[in-house]
């Protein structure tokens, strides 16, 4: 694909991945091209990427996150995102709005970015798909399948006849699924493990650490054990709630990240995880609301 020097070349098919020379850990990512007979499209373009090796016809963003539109800027070809997220994509502003931040988070976080990211104000050329969008490349096609959960417009999409399907931020990692954003939701996420797992393919690429898995047997393993992560943090919150606890103890008791985990955007997403928990848990009878502001197990 000519003059990479970030990132590392493999084939799957009419699909080239660009893994991350970084292994692929935010700020970084897995950056996935699809090569048809008539048309080229770029999913995700990362951090390492800091030009467009393809001449990309389309670029298609499965979230509105820093990390999925850091090589945006390289792209004269038309962007897409799902209805969902293009808002964000379109506006760096909105985007941060995505993390419900008190303003002082706000201020760190959007340093952060600025510093990591170099990103404009935003693409507000970007255009809005649905799920069953589909990108006619010749002899190749990408179907974008809308996965909600980690951001509410959070996309995956399955190239055929390549039989690759790429599942973004279900990233598989060991750290968990994420949903922290004011727009993120535990029962979506699960609904979306759930819509992946129903999918054969004969690789499965995500956007961060793990990259590419080869076939649906390892991939639904792998599955199992990501998605347990969301069971576990909610057991080890019950637990939590043998005594009356606050938003503010819960946020100090951590159920995402370690206790020495010091990131402007670590108490939002604490904030965030605990409050779509206690909602679950108050849905099924299995805690309740205190005089004090808190909740305790029943
Ligand atoms: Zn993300």
């Amino acid at each position: 694909m000519g003059m990479a020097s970030n990132f590392r070349e493999t084939r799957f098919d009419d699909v080239t991945v660009l893994a991350s020379s970084h292994g692929g850990a935010f700020p970084y990512g897995n950056t996935v091209v699809v090569t048809g007979s008539q048309a080229r499209l770029v999913i995700d373009p990362s951090l390492d990427i800091d030009h467009d090796p393809v001449g990309a016809d389309a670029v298609m963003i499965s979230h509105a996150h820093e990390d999925h539109i850091a090589g945006l800027k390289h792209f004269t070809g038309d962007k897409y995102a799902h209805h969902a997220d293009v808002d964000g994509v379109r506006s760096l502003q909105v985007l941060l709005d995505g993390y419900g931040l008190t303003s002082e988070e706000r201020h760190a976080v959007d340093a952060q970015i600025g510093d990591q990211f170099a990103l404009p104000d935003g693409f507000p050329e970007a255009i809005g798909v649905g799920d069953g969008h589909v990108f006619d490349l010749g002899d190749a096609s990408a179907t974008v399948i809308h996965l909600p959960g980690h951001t509410a417009g959070h996309c995956g999409v399955l190239i055929e006849p390549a039989g690759f399907l790429y599942v973004a931020d279900i990233d598989l990692t060991s750290f968990g699924p994420m949903y922290g954003d004011v727009g993120s939701s535990v029962e979506d996420f699960l609904m979306s493990i759930e819509s992946v797992r129903a999918i054969d393919a004969r690789w499965y690429g995500t956007f961060h650490q793990k990259g590419v898995i080869d076939g649906s047997a390892e991939f639904r393993r792998r599955l199992d054990a990501y998605a347990a992560v969301i069971h576990r943090r909610e057991e080890r919150l019950l637990e939590f709630l043998a005594r009356p606890r606050t938003i503010p103890d819960i946020v100090a008791h951590r159920l995402v990240y370690r206790p020495h985990v010091e990131l402007p955007f670590v108490d939002a997403v604490e904030r965030r995880t605990a409050q779509l928990h206690l909602e679950r848990l108050e849905a099924h009878d299995q805690i309740i609301s205190t005089d004090g502001g808190g909740f305790v197990r029943r």
